[in-house]
């Protein structure tokens, strides 16, 4: 087949690319760089540098194309605090971007990663598709408001949409900035380096934690799967890890005795999310295979930057 991914020299844009191409498809990639690396891509993806917001650069990329993966997107849940309007222009007006070009070039199917975040805090878990999101950040808004844009433009145009809500992804090449970086790598950076972890208010909020080959294992089975239209998938562990117990694991894994300092000034964010895989596994027989423990050993194996 052949395959846009938008965002392909992102953290999961890369490792999903390199499958595919791995596979055996024609992969074309669009990311701007603002945080990607084109050299996490192997030599097989064709790679362009571009805006999402581009159409005239989407149509030609469009040709031929028989799915669209959209992962192209700004990802701090903080930053978007700061910068809502750039989420906004970025998360938001870069899918319906993406929706116009393909109603204009008549492209058939699209793939939208979208985040657990817009859950928010509920009532009860494990996270269902059918529950009201009650999204907390600009970010969760913009994913949330690419949903409705995705599965509504395409619902008009006769574009079959399927949007996944990944959790906590990580695993190695995951981008790592210098403030409010995502807390794995962060954590086994800073344990290596025998530095001190701090950790966000008392660190029993938890997070479903799913390694990067679990969500491309979903991501790939969403292009072909049969009766997926309109659908949203959760896309997770299944499991619930408090920060406190991700910790240990890092210590664990990485042999350290770092110091974990804990401030309880800063938020801990939503304070539950786990999410719940029934229609992952009949829509996409997705069965997560990898445990946190093995993730995080296998993180540290194959990130030169955690060596
Ligand atoms: P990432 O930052 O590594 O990837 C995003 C990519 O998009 C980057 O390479 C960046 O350069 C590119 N990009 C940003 N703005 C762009 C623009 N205007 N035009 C073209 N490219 C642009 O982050 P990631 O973790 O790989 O996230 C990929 C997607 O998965 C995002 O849509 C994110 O919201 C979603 N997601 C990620 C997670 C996670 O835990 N990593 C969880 C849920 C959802």
């Amino acid at each position: 087949m052949n395959f846009l991914i938008t965002g392909a020299a992102g953290f999961l844009g890369s490792a999903l690319a390199n499958q595919l191409s791995r596979e055996g498809h024609q992969v074309r990639g669009l990311d701007d760089l603002s945080t990607g690396d084109p050299q996490a891509l192997v030599h097989d993806v064709h790679f362009t540098r571009g805006d999402v917001n581009d159409r005239p650069k989407l149509w030609t990329l469009l040709q031929e194309v028989d799915c669209v993966y959209h992962l192209a997107a700004r990802v701090s849940v903080q930053e978007s605090v700061l910068y809502p309007r750039e989420y906004n222009a970025v998360n938001v007006g870069g899918a319906v971007s993406l929706m116009e070009a393909m109603r204009d070039v008549g492209v058939r199917r699209v793939v939208l990663v979208s985040s657990g975040a817009i859950y928010g805090d509920q009532a009860e878990q494990p996270l269902r598709e059918c529950m009201q999101p009650n999204p907390r950040s600009p970010y969760a808004v913009s994913k949330l408001a690419a949903e409705y844009y995705v599965n509504t433009i395409g619902d008009l145009w006769n574009i079959e949409t399927v949007s996944l809500r990944v959790f906590n992804a990580y695993g190695p090449g995951q981008h790592l900035p210098a403030s409010h970086p995502p807390v794995v790598p962060y954590f086994l950076r800073q344990a290596i380096h025998h530095g001190s972890i701090v950790i966000h208010s008392d660190g029993n909020q938890t997070r479903d934690y799913v390694y990067v080959d679990d969500v491309v294992s979903a991501l790939v089975a969403a292009s072909t799967a049969p009766n997926l239209d309109g659908a949203v998938i959760n896309v997770g562990s299944g499991r619930e890890t408090s920060v406190r117990e991700l910790v240990k694991s890092v210590f664990d894994v990485t042999g350290s005795n770092a110091e974990a300092i804990y401030n309880p000034k800063t938020s801990a964010g939503v304070s539950r999310m786990r999410a719940d895989l029934t229609l992952a596994g009949q829509k996409l027989n997705y069965k997560p295979s990898i445990s946190l423990e093995d993730g995080l050993r296998l993180t540290l194996q194959r990130d030169p930057r955690l060596r």
